[in-house]
This record gives structure tokens, C-alpha cells and sequence, in this order.
């Protein structure tokens, strides 16, 4: 052990030492080797002359006397460790100094030695342990040194905690981080608990005892800090405790890092990830938490009763599509603000998407008030928005949920008010609708259609129906509308208007449609062959704008013409006022082309879609079809008849042609005739018919009276 722990064959002795008689000692002494290691001694007598040799060559130890002609006392032990501070010295003293020699070691040096007690074994022995420990010194106070560069580097603060005494240290930059400035920091560890959020404490010394307790194997904790500034930082604090030899814990020491800003990153994360970014609403995700700790509370206790409405905004599509979209989302974001006033404290409004809404309402007495609240909601709603010099208006339909035992969830919830809405919709009674049993019914009864739609498409479950087009004057069948029935296996005939909707939302109405159109071509087809009239019998085919707005749809259907050998002029395609708002500029070439082959263009169901006549202005179309709801208002007293006579007047002064729909009463048609209305459609004639009956029909000359 002695030896291994030098590796130097030679260690060189420096002795200060102005008696010549003690230094021939020392060298005697040392004139023999200590197993290898052999010692190179350079007296001097003076520290003069000690500290040059110091400067200019490197001693493994020094021996110091610290009586000498040019220097006494301890004032020579503090120039020799200033010149060689790296290098051991060992005070040789006299009885006399021993008193000094001591302060020295306290002061730094590695031992003192009592010239008269020293031997060969005990000088050989202190030299080579003072080497020893200076080098064991000079690492520690290196590693310490990096260790105190690398807490600053990573800018954390350090604490220190004496468990037995109770004591604490913080480090400069612990002050710094509290923004302590020069104030004093005490020692307890009070200066720390006593700014700790009073939400965070209990955690933090739970944690703490954890790691005392040895539950785990490092402590750490985020909590917040209160700053001399009185806002609080958040900071990551981590240490371990050191145990004595009984396995107590006496001491616990770690650091502490200033995370505020992640914490503010991960909170913005999270404001972001349950609110919407343009209304700055709560989302989906957020509505449905606030709703299912409303439904915890409600069947804890009934009193805390909620209820949910649910609205979007009518029309909203027709506002983003003619003022642009910048004007629809500023109107999400003035709709949210205006009824954000509104609302108590408690309740919650949140945008679920697009134009939808919810409002969480949160301790309602009944559903006279919440009845109240949707009648406010309406109001508010109906008052104009001015947005962008534009005044735009727009309402809204309301479902409501009202709490229930029989609510598993909060999405149960959300799903009966959007029901409730979407009859509230449909039934356009005030646009207000409170969820009953009843809905869930047909809604399910509705998923079945839906499912049952899908598997009729694969087996060609529809047929078609046709309902003369007359002409008002004679009487003669000028053409036939093909309708679309649904022959459901378990339930029967259904009509249209119970599954043209679903197959347009899935997508479902452009395989129908083309299926409608090759039959309908083919029948007439038929038709024009067996009854051959001049002009030929026409056939009037219903379109989704799904179907036209596809590519190539011009192509497509001159193929299918052609497979049924119908003359493209014979053939009026019907296209709702909707339809072609909607698909307008990307329908238009597509359209161009089929009329340059003399297909007609027929607008069905005038007058009950929007902003008709611009869209007239836009394309040239053969024909007005006037919807039923006006010719049937004709006789009453009221707008329906001047609308008629209006549109007959309208179509004639564009040279169009126009159809009345829906005449069931002699009266209608004396009317329509009146007005000189060329042609009509309507039960008053026929209602739709299969085409044997058509044969038929055909066969006895047409219609009679
Ligand atoms: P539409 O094109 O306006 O068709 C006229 C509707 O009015 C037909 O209902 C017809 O039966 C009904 N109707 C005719 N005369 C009278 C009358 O005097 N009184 C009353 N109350 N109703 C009369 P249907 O067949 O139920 O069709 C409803 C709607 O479904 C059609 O309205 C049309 O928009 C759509 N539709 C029908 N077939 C197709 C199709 O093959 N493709 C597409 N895309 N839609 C279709
Ligand atoms: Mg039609
Ligand atoms: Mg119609």
C-alpha cells in the first residue's frame, strides 16, 4: 500500500532548513530507499532561496523549518504554499513552534514533524502520505470545481439539508431564481416550505417523506414557487437523502430547476388541445369533460340538475359560400361572443365544430327555464351581425337533453340534443325541440334504413314509377317524370323522400342516379317505339348535383344514350335550385355540352330554394317547374297565387317553358289555364304509375277529360 500508491521512482525533497546539522539528519535519514523509491533531496537554508528553486523546478514535497534567518512563523508557510500551491508541505518543527506547526496544518499544510522524535520510518511514512493526501486534495477540489461549473451551467439551484440539525443551504442561484436580490436568505428549511404554493405543499412533503421513508429510490417533485416579485415559478426539484451509519436519514441534498416555461408550453399545449382555435371556445373533447362531471354530480345528487342545448346556425353554408369564408368565421366568432355574456358563470359554451354548438347549463331549475334560456339563446341569435360592413342574419334550431338517470355517458347526452336538434330542424316549429324516447326510435329505425340502402344498391331493389307531364291547353301527355321507389323487402314501398337524402349524404345517389337514368332511357325508349307521337314523348329524369358534378358526366351520359337508342333531345334532366347552387361553376361546362346535344335542363321545385333568379342569369334552362306548395296555395287568399302568375310570367318573358307541379283540383288546373301555364303534373291528371300502366295509359290514347 505504501508503494503502490506512488508511481515516481524518485521523490524530490525540498528542505528549508538553516541548521546545516538538522538538514545532514534529514538526509541521513533518508539516504536509504523506501523499497524502490529513492529520495532526491535539495537543502537550502534560507526560504529566500527556497521559494526561487520552488519557482523554477517542481518538488514532490517540501520540508519546512519555520524558524529562519529571513523568516519566523507562520508568514513562511503562507509564501512557500503561495509559490507551490499544488506542492505538500510538512512543517519541521521545533518543540518550541509546535503550537505554530499546528495552526499551519489547520491552515493547509499536510503534517508536522517534532525534529527531535522523527526517525527514518516515521519521516519516510509522512512524506509519502502528504503527497499522497495533496493529490487525493488537489482531485476533490477539481471535481469540485467542475461540479460547481456544471450547477452553473445548468442553472440550477442547490439545496442542502441538515436533518439533524435542522439547518439549510441554498445556493446563489436559488436566491437568484427567487429573485431575493441581496436580502438574506436564512438557514431553515422554512425559507424553502414558506413559498411553496399552498396547493403544492402537501405533495411536496409527501414526496419528501417517501424518499425518507425509502419508499423511493430518488426524490422528485414539481411544484410552484413564490418569488420576491409575488408570482410564482414553476420548478422541478430533485435530491437524495444521505443516511447515517443507524440508516436514519440525516441528510437530504439535491437541486432545483427552473421549469416555468416548459409548464407555460405544456399548458398552452393543453389550452390548445381542448379549445377551439378560432372561437377560443371550449372543443368537443372539453364540452363532453364538463359534461360527464355534470352527469357524475347529477346521479350523486338529483338536485344538480343540467340540461344541454344544442344548436347550429340555419342557412350557415349559404353565408360562407356567398359572403366567403372569412365572413362565416367571423360570424362563428361574433355568435360565441354574444352568447358567451350571456351565460351564468357555471355553464359552459363550447363550439363542437363547424357551425355547431353546445351549451352546458349547469344547475337548471326545470325545463320551463331551460325552455326560457333557448328562447333567449333564439333572440340573441336573431338580432343582426354586422360583419364587414355586411348585415348578415342568421337563426338557429335548438335541441335539448335534459339530465337523465338513464344517461350512461356524456356522449349519450350530446347525441339526444343533436337528435332533438335535428328535428327541431325539421319540423321548423320555432326551432326548438326537447329530446324524448321517441327520437332514439326513429333515429335507429333511420341507421337501419341507411344500413338496409347499401345492400339495395347491390341487389337493385328500386324501381321506377311515372307521372304524366300534360299539356294545359289539350290535355295530351307531352312526356313522363320517372320517380324513384324503394321496394324494401320486410318493409315495402318506401317513397323517396325517406331515403333520397341518406344516399345523398352516403354517397349513394350516383350509382341510383345512374340506374334511374339507364332504365328511364330505356323505357321511353320503348315508349317512343310502340307510341309514336309528334313531337316524341319525352322523359323527365330527376339529378343530384352528385351525379353531374363528376368528370366526364357529359360522356358518360351520351354513352348510356346510345346503349338505349333514346334521342339525347327527348331527355329532360330536373335539377333542384340547390343542386345547382351548390355545384354551379364546376357543373357549368359539364351542363353546356349535354344542352349543345339537345338535352333539356329543367329547374325543379322553383321558387323554394335560394337566390333563384341570379342563378337564371348564369345559365340558360329550358324550363321552370313551379313547385307544388304554390299551386296548391293558388286558390287560399295569400302570396301563392301572385307567385304563380309571376313565374308563368317570368318563364315567359326568358322563353322558357314552364311546368306547374302538383295540380290535384279541377280548379288549379282552370287557374293555371287562365294564366296560360303551358304545361302541369299533378295527381288532378295522374299520380305516378307503373309502367305496365303506363302501356296501358299509352295503349287507350292517353288520358281522358
Ligand atoms: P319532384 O321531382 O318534385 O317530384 C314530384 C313529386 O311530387 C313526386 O313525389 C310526386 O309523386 C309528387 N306529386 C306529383 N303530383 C302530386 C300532387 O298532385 N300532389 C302531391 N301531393 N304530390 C304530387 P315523389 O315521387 O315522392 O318524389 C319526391 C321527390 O324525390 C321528387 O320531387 C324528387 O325531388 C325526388 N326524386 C324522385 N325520384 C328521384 C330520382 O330518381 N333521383 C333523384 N335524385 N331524386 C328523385
Ligand atoms: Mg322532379
Ligand atoms: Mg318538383
Amino acid at each position: 500500500m505504501e508503494a503502490a500508491a506512488l508511481t515516481d521512482s524518485s521523490i524530490r525533497v525540498l528542505l528549508i532548513e538553516d541548521s546545516q546539522a538538522e538538514a545532514d539528519l534529514v538526509r541521513a535519514l533518508l539516504s536509504e530507499p523506501a523499497g524502490d523509491i529513492s529520495f532526491d533531496i535539495h537543502h537550502v537554508q534560507r526560504l529566500a532561496a527556497g521559494l526561487d528553486r520552488l519557482k523554477q523546478d517542481p518538488y514532490d514535497v517540501v520540508l519546512l523549518d519555520l524558524n529562519l534567518p529571513d523568516s519566523s512563523g507562520l508568514a513562511g508557510y503562507a509564501e512557500v504554499s503561495e509559490t507551490g500551491p499544488r506542492v505538500p508541505v510538512i512543517i519541521f518543527s521545533n518543540v518550541a513552534d509546535q503550537e505554530l506547526a499546528r495552526r499551519a496544518v489547520r491552515q493547509g499544510a499536510q503534517d508536522y514533524l517534532i525534529k527531535r522524535e522523527v526517525d527514518a520510518k516515521l519521516l519516510r511514512h509522512a512524506i509519502r502520505y502528504s503527497i499522497e493526501r495533496k493529490r487525493t486534495e488537489e482531485a476533490l477540489r477539481e471535481s469540485e470545481e467542475r461540479y460547481a461549473l456544471a450547477v452553473e451551467g445548468a442553472n440550477d439551484a442547490i439545496w442542502d439539508w441538515n436533518l439533524r440539525a435542522q439547518s439549510a443551504y441554498f445556493s446563489p442561484r436559488w436566491r437568484a431564481m427567487l429573485a431575493l436580490g441581496e436580502s438574506a436568505v436564512g438557514d431553515t428549511i422554512d425559507e424553502w416550505f414558506g413559498r411553496v404554493h399552498r396547493d403544492d405543499l402537501e405533495g411536496l412533503r409527501e414526496a419528501l417523506a417517501q424518499h425518507m421513508r425509502g419508499d423511493s429510490d430518488h426524490f422528485q417533485y414539481e411544484h410552484r414557487l413564490c418569488t420576491a416579485r409575488g408570482d410564482f415559478l414553476w420548478v422541478l426539484t430533485r435530491g437524495l437523502v444521505v443516511r447515517g451509519s443507524d440508516g436514519a436519514a440525516c441528510r437530504f441534498a439535491g437541486s432545483m430547476t427552473d421549469i416555468t416555461q416548459r409548464k407555460q408550453a405544456e399548458y398552452q399545449l393543453l389550452h390548445d388541445a381542448m379549445h377551439d382555435a378560432l372561437t377560443g371556445l371550449p372543443n368537443r373533447s372539453l364540452c363532453l369533460d364538463r359534461l360527464d362531471i355534470a352527469l357524475r354530480q347529477y346521479r350523486r345528487d338529483e338536485q344538480h340538475r343540467f340540461a344541454v342545448l344544442y344548436f347550429d346556425l340555419n342557412r350557415f353554408k349559404y353565408i360562407n359560400d356567398s359572403l366567403g369564408h372569412s365572413v362565416g368565421d367571423a360570424l362563428l366568432v361574433a355568435v360565441a361572443r354574444r352568447l358567451e355574456k350571456f351565460l351564468r358563470p357555471g355553464d359552459t359554451l363550447g363550439r363542437l365544430g363547424g357551425d355547431e354548438f353546445a351549451i352546458l347549463l349547469n344547475n337548471v331549475e326545470g325545463l320551463g327555464s331551460v325552455t326560457h334560456i333557448s328562447e333567449r339563446v333564439h333572440e340573441l341569435l336573431a338580432r343582426e351581425f354586422c360583419i364587414d360592413s355586411h348585415e348578415v342574419f342568421t337563426s338557429a334550431s335548438i335541441g335539448v337533453a335534459m339530465a337523465s338517470h338513464k344517461y350512461q355517458n356524456a356522449e349519450e347526452v350530446l347525441r339526444d340534443a343533436d337528435l332533438a336538434m335535428y328535428k327541431a330542424k325539421h319540423d321548423g316549429k320555432g326551432g326548438f325541440e326537447v329530446f324524448d324516447g321517441d327520437m332514439h326510435e326513429s333515429a335507429l329505425a333511420q341507421l337501419k334504413l341507411e344500413t338496409d340502402l347499401r345492400r339495395a344498391c347491390d341487389r337493385s331493389e328500386f324501381v321506377l314509377h311515372y307521372q304524366p307531364i300534360v299539356s294545359v291547353t289539350d290535355g295530351r301527355i307531352l312526356s313522363f317524370e320517372a320517380l324513384v321507389r324503394w321496394q324494401h323487402p320486410e318493409l315495402g314501398l318506401i317513397y323517396p323522400e325517406h331515403f333520397i337524402s341518406a344516399a345523398e349524404e352516403m354517397g349513394l345517389i350516383v350509382p341510383i342516379g345512374w340506374w334511374v337514368l339507364e332504365e328511364a332511357c330505356r323505357q321511353a325508349a320503348d315508349w317512343q317505339r310502340m307510341f309514336p307521337v309528334d313531337p316524341p314523348l319525352g322523359i323527365s329524369v330527376n339529378l343530384s348535383g352528385k351525379v353531374f358534378l363528376k368528370p366526364n358526366m357529359a360522356r358518360q351520359l351520351f354513352e348510356l344514350l346510345e346503349r338505349c337508342r333514346l334521342d339525347p333531345a327527348t331527355l329532360r334532366l330536373e335539377i333542384t335550385e340547390t343542386a345547382i347552387f351548390d355545384h354551379l361553376d364546376a357543373a357549368l361546362d359539364e351542363l353546356a355540352k349535354l344542352r349543345a346535344a339537345g338535352v333539356e335542363l329543367h329547374i325543379d321545385d322553383f321558387g323554394t330554394g335560394y337566390s333563384s333568379l341570379s342563378y337564371l342569369q348564369r345559365f340558360s334552362y329550358d324550363t321552370l317547374k313551379i313547385d307544388r306548395s304554390f299551386v296548391q296555395g293558388m286558390h287560399q287568399p295569400g302570396e301563392a297565387g301572385a307567385i304563380v302568375k309571376t313565374l308563368i310570367a317570368l318563364g315567359r318573358m326568358l322563353n322558357m317553358n314552364v311546368i306547374a307541379e302538383g295540380v290535384e283540383t279541377s280548379e288549379q288546373l282552370r287557374r293555371l289555364r287562365d294564366l296560360e301555364c303551358p304545361e302541369a303534373q299533378g295527381y288532378w291528371f295522374s299520380k305516378p304509375i307503373t309502367h305496365p300502366d303506363v302501356h296501358l295509359l299509352l295503349g287507350n290514347g292517353g288520358l281522358k277529360g
